[in-house]
């Protein structure tokens, strides 16, 4: 399973990093990326983990997708 950034429709709002601090962090600019890569996607476990669920389900502009 893949978990994607979308960082054009990302408004700064910080809730996914509350969510999942391990898996997300921010530009300077508070704009969404990956923790640990520049990519705008991971390879995520079919069981996705709570913390990255919490934080799609958080993200008020969907910039955050989860996709088979
Ligand atoms: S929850 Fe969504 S809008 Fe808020 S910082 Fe994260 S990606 Fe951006």
């Amino acid at each position: 399973m893949l978990c994607k950034i979308i960082p054009n429709k990302c408004i700064a709002c910080g809730l996914c990093q509350i969510k999942a601090p391990n898996i997300f962090d921010y530009h300077d600019n508070g704009i969404v990326l990956f923790a640990k890569t520049a990519e705008e996607a991971i390879t995520i476990p079919d069981d996705v983990p709570e913390d990255i669920l919490e934080a799609y389900k958080a993200c008020p502009t969907r910039a955050i997708i989860l996709e088979k």
